[in-house]
């Protein structure tokens, strides 16, 4: 069975597989596109902490 996570940038459910994924803060988090990891990269603040 296949882990599903949120999308940090849109709340979408993504799987743990994607090829999509980006580290932060020791963290691994993971996108349903390359746009949401682009966004995600710019300001992970932004999306983690809501401000
Ligand atoms: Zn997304």
């Amino acid at each position: 069975m296949v882990e599903k996570v949120k999308d940090p940038v849109c709340g979408m459910e993504v799987e743990t597989t994607t090829e999509f994924r980006s580290e932060h803060m020791g963290k691994t988090y993971y996108f349903c596109s390359e746009n949401c990891k682009k966004e995600f990269e710019k300001d992970p603040h932004r999306f983690l902490h809501g401000h």
